[in-house]
């Protein structure tokens, strides 16, 4: 039995020892509720998916009778889903094309709903993976706050998972300080305390709180 108290205690008297210490986003995608569950009762409020449909399943039913619930959506999102996102996540840290970007604004609107948004940055310049490339963020940003009027409170990134995460890292740092952005989401359960002291306000913990996904 794994002990989820426990390992998010580890979690959290680790990140107290960082000069700011950053929000704690729970991780739970592939977990069922009942897993989740103990966090929950511990008065943890902050929780990280990565698929809408999962997302909508799981925690449809907790969200009226949970307070201050906080769902954070991590993962792709397309956007043909970007209305089903807006109705479940506060917080989207997947924002990283036009498209989306205007699906999304269109979504709060009939919804008459405002969101909180990170846009994702492809900070390794791979080729594999989403988010906006380096040079082009600031760009991007500008499109989304101006033209989207969507309240992009931050950047988020996922370095190349074989290389030293920290300069990854400083670059997504420093261009957050440049844009004057508030919120950082960086840093995963390999990385979180170095993202921590490089500035992250927000970090995606998963398996080092809830154990190994398992995967259908
Ligand atoms: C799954 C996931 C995490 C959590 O990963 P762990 O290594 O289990 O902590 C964080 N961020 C994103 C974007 C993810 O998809």
């Amino acid at each position: 039995m794994i002990d989820i108290i426990q390992n998010f205690s580890v979690v959290s008297h680790e990140l107290d020892k960082v000069k700011k210490k950053p929000t704690i986003i729970a991780v739970s995608k592939t977990h069922s509720l009942e897993h989740i569950q103990p966090l929950l009762d511990y008065g943890h409020r902050v929780f990280g998916e990565n698929k809408v449909q999962e997302a909508k399943q799981k925690w449809e039913k907790v969200l009226p009778v949970v307070k201050n619930l906080e769902l954070h959506l991590i993962g792709k999102l397309q956007s043909n889903k970007a209305k089903d996102a807006v109705k479940i996540f506060h917080y989207i840290h997947s924002l990283d094309n036009p498209k989306l970007a205007d699906e999304l604004s269109k979504s709060e609107n009939k919804l008459n709903l405002q969101r909180k948004y990170f846009v994702q940055v492809n900070v390794g310049d791979e080729q594999q993976k989403s988010g906006i490339a380096t040079k082009e963020v600031l760009n991007f940003v500008n499109f989304c706050i101006n033209e989207k009027k969507l309240n992009v409170l931050g950047l988020m990134c996922i370095p190349p998972f074989d290389l030293d995460p920290i300069p990854f890292f400083q670059t997504v740092s420093d261009l957050n300080k440049q844009l004057q952005l508030p919120l950082l989401s960086m840093g995963m359960s390999n990385d979180y305390i170095d993202a921590a002291k490089l500035g992250a306000t927000h970090v995606r913990v998963g398996s080092k709180i809830f154990g190994a996904r398992n995967y259908l």
